[in-house]
C-alpha cells in the first residue's frame, strides 16, 4: 500500500495543488494503516497505575492506547487492524541495564562455551573440534571465550591436559566468562615471555595479577591487567558487522529491546571502542535496540577535560536510540578464588589482603561531582562490600554538593552489600543493576567464595530481597556476555536461589512482580530512558513481546523454560518464532 502511495506522490510532484488535495485525502489512511489493534491479550504493562489490560493499539513506532479491548478499539478506530490474540501473554521488550552488547556479540564469532559447565576433558574436546575445523581461532592461537570460572578450581587438571599432545606446541588461552580471569598453557605463556623471571621481576603490587606455584614459576593463570602481557601477542581479528548483527539477533531472541553497554569506549588506554558498529547498525537499519552506552574514564586524568571528551563523543555518535549518557567505573575487581580483587572490610581469610579498590576515593568524589553537574550518570562495577560502600560515599558526596538532581546514579554487581548500606540506595537516589542469575548455591558463589571471605561478609551475598525492603530500586541485568541473558533464567535464579549445590539464602528471594518491573521500567530508569521505554503507556515505543505463556501464574520451574513468541521493537516485528 505505501508503495502505491509513494508512486502517486511522485507522480503529482510537481503538482503542488493536486498533492495537497491528494493528501488531504489519503493522510487518514495512511495514518489508519499504521495503526494496529492486539486484542484478547493478557497484558502486563509494568506501569504502576494499570499494571493488567486486554488489549494495546500502536500506531507506527508508538503505543496509542492500553486497557480494555472495547476502549482500545474504539480510540484505533474501525480501519485499524485487528490482531486475536487468543488469550496469549504480551509485556513490554526486557531492559537490560548491564549488557556487553556488541562485545558479546563479538563472542559469538569466536570459539566460545558460553559460561556452560564444561568438565576438563569436554573442554579437551571441544578444544580439538574447534582446531581440527580451524574455527574460533585468533591468529593462530585458540582462544576459547565464555569459560565457567568453576573451571579454576581445576587448574592441575588444566595443566596436565592442555600441555601435552597437540598441545605442546598449539598456543592456548582460556578467557573467563567474568572477563576478568584467563589460563593459558605452556605454549602461550613460552610466546609471551611469561615466566619465573617475568614474575620476579614485577613489583609486589603486580604480582598478585599471576598464579604461581610453589617454587614462583607462573601456574598459567592470570587476572585483570595481568592479562596485558598475553593480550599484547595476540592478533583479535573481529569481523564486526557480523558480530554487530548477532549482537542484536541474540537480545531481540531473548525479548530485549533495550540495554545498557557500560562500555561502549574507554578514554584510558585500553582500546575499546563499539560506538562505530552501533552506528554501523543504525546505518543498515538494524539497530533494533534502544541503546545507552557508558564510557570507561581515565580517573587520573583532569575530570573536565574527560566531560569534553564524552561531549565530544555524544555530539559524533548520539542518535534517535543510542545515546552516550555517562561514565562506567571499576570500583573493584572479582571476589572467587584465586583472583581475590574484589574490594572487602574484612581481609581474605588467612590473608592480610582486603582486595583491590581500584578507585582513590578523593578523586572519584571530585570526578563524579563534576559529571553529575553536566547530567551525566555514573554506574559503578562494585562487589565486594568496602567498593560499594565507598561507592555509596561518593554519590552521598555527589548529593550533598549538587543537590538531589535527577540522575539516578548506578552500582552494578552489588555481591556482598552489608546491611548499613541498605537504605543508602534509595535515599541516594542510586539504582542497583543486579545480576541476579549469579544469585544461586553453586561452585561459583559457595566453594569459591565460601572458604575465602569472613562469614559475616558472606552472609550477606547477594542480599537483594534486603536491599529491596530498604528501599532500593532492583534494575535487571545480565552482564552478557559474563553469562547468559536470558530475562526468565534470571528471574527464575532470583525467586529460588536454586542451583545444584541448593538454595543459596531462601531469605533473598524475589518477588517474580519486582523483577518484571525490574527488568522493565526499572531498567529504563538505569538507561535515562523512562519516559520513552520500560511500561505499555500511551505515547511510548512500541516495544513489545509476546510469551508462549502467562508468566504470572505458573511456577518457577516453568519460568526458566519460557519462550519469546515474537519480539517487535518500535513497532515492527524483529524476531518471530515460526509456527
Ligand atoms: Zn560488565
Amino acid at each position: 500500500m505505501n508503495q502505491q502511495l509513494l508512486f502517486i506522490f511522485v507522480f503529482f510532484d510537481k503538482k503542488q495543488k493536486h498533492l495537497q488535495l491528494l493528501l488531504l485525502f489519503i493522510l487518514p489512511f495512511i495514518c489508519n494503516a499504521q495503526v494496529k489493534v492486539f486484542y484478547n491479550a493478557r497484558i502486563f504493562t509494568a506501569d504502576l497505575n494499570h499494571p493488567y489490560a486486554e488489549a494495546i493499539a500502536i500506531n507506527g513506532k508508538k503505543i496509542i492506547a492500553v486497557g480494555r479491548n472495547a476502549e482500545v478499539k474504539k480510540v484505533a478506530g474501525s480501519a485499524a487492524e485487528q490482531i486475536d490474540c487468543n488469550g496469549k501473554f504480551l509485556m513490554p521488550g526486557f531492559i537490560d541495564s548491564h549488557n556487553h552488547g556488541i562485545n558479546g556479540g563479538r563472542g559469538l564469532t569466536k570459539a566460545n562455551t558460553s559460561d556452560q559447565l564444561f568438565k576438563v576433558n569436554e573442554l579437551v574436546a571441544y578444544a580439538k573440534s574447534m582446531l581440527q575445523k580451524k574455527e574460533g581461532l585468533t591468529g593462530d592461537v585458540l582462544v576459547i571465550y565464555g569459560i565457567n570460572i568453576s573451571t579454576w578450581a581445576q587448574l592441575d587438571e588444566l595443566i596436565l591436559q592442555f600441555n601435552k599432545d597437540e598441545f605442546t606446541t598449539q598456543p592456548v588461552v582460556l578467557r573467563g566468562s567474568d572477563g576478568h580471569t584467563s589460563w593459558t598453557n605452556n605454549a602461550m605463556m613460552k610466546r609471551a615471555k611469561l615466566d619465573k623471571p617475568f614474575i620476579q621481576s614485577l613489583p609486589p603490587e603486580d604480582k598478585i595479577y599471576y598464579g604461581t606455584t610453589q617454587e614462583g614459576e607462573p601456574n598459567g593463570f592470570v587476572s585483570e591487567k595481568g592479562f596485558r602481557t598475553i593480550s599484547s601477542k595476540l592478533v583479535v581479528e573481529t569481523d564486526f558487522s557480523i558480530a554487530a548483527e548477532k549482537t542484536m539477533e541474540y537480545n531481540n531472541g531473548l525479548g530485549i529491546t533495550a540495554f545498557l553497554d557500560p562500555t561502549v569506549s574507554t578514554l584510558n588506554n585500553t582500546r575499546i571502542d563499539y560506538m562505530d558498529w552501533y552506528r554501523y547498525l543504525i546505518k543498515k537499519g538494524k539497530l533494533t535496540a534502544h541503546i545507552a552506552g557508558c564510557v570507561v574514564p581515565d580517573l587520573e586524568a583532569d575530570p573536565q577535560q574527560q566531560i569534553n571528551s564524552l561531549k565530544a563523543l555524544q555530539k559524533k555518535y548520539n542518535a534517535e536510540n543510542f545515546s552516550i549518557i555517562g561514565f562506567k567505573i571499576f570500583g573493584d575487581g572479582v571476589i572467587e578464588h584465586p583472583t581475590h580483587t574484589a574490594a572487602l572490610s574484612i581481609p581474605y581469610t588467612g590473608t592480610s589482603s582486603k582486595g583491590v579498590l581500584m578507585f582513590d576515593p578523593k578523586k572519584m568524589k571530585r570526578f563524579a561531582i563534576a559529571a553529575d553537574k553536566e547530567n551525566l550518570l555514573v554506574h559503578v562495577h562494585a562487589i565486594g562490600d568496602r567498593a560499594v560502600t565507598e561507592t555509596l560515599n561518593v554519590f552521598e558526596a555527589v548529593r550533598k554538593a549538587n543537590g538531589n538532581n535527577k540522575i539516578p546514579h548506578s552500582i552494578t554487581h552489588l555481591q556482598i552489600v552489608l546491611p548499613s548500606d541498605f537504605e543508602r540506595f534509595g535515599k541516594l537516589n542510586v539504582l542497583a543493576s543486579c545480576q541476579l542469575l549469579w544469585a544461586f548455591g553453586d561452585v561459583t558463589t559457595i566453594d569459591i567464595v565460601q572458604p575465602y571471605i569472613d562469614p559475616s561478609l558472606y552472609k550477606w551475598q547477594y542480599p537483594a530481597r534486603s536491599m529491596l525492603q530498604a528501599g532500593a530500586t532492583i534494575c535487571g541485568a545480565s552482564d552478557w556476555s559474563v553469562s547468559s541473558a536470558n530475562p526468565f533464567e534470571a528471574i527464575y535464579r532470583a525467586e529460588t536461589r536454586l542451583g545444584p549445590l541448593g538454595v543459596l539464602d531462601s531469605t533473598q528471594c524475589m518477588p517474580r512482580l519486582e523483577m518484571l518491573y525490574a527488568y522493565t521500567i526499572n531498567a529504563a530508569k538505569a538507561m535515562l530512558a523512562e519516559k520513552k521505554i520500560g511500561s505499555l503507556v500511551q505515547g511510548k515505543s512500541a516495544d513489545i513481546i509476546m510469551l508462549d505463556r502467562d508468566i504470572l501464574t505458573i511456577s518457577p520451574e516453568a519460568m526458566k523454560e519460557t519462550r519469546v513468541l515474537w519480539t517487535m521493537f518500535e513497532g515492527k516485528k524483529v524476531y518471530e518464532v515460526l509456527q
